[in-house]
């Protein structure tokens, strides 16, 4: 399953998700430690090339 890597605008910490897309389209995420629904999802440019491992 993919992994979002999720940024809470309130407490500034990024968390990493791991679900499918379709829960992703559906699921509202909150922030693990402030249990804030103020997130934004990070698109790092890295994580493609990151993912390397074979
Ligand atoms: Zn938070």
């Amino acid at each position: 399953m993919p992994v979002y890597e999720f940024e809470c605008k309130k407490c500034k910490q990024i968390f990493e998700v791991v679900m499918t897309m379709a829960e992703a389209a559906l699921q509202k995420v909150v922030c693990p430690i402030c249990n804030c629904e103020d997130v934004q999802q990070q698109f790092s440019p890295f994580s493609a090339v990151t993912s390397k491992k074979s």
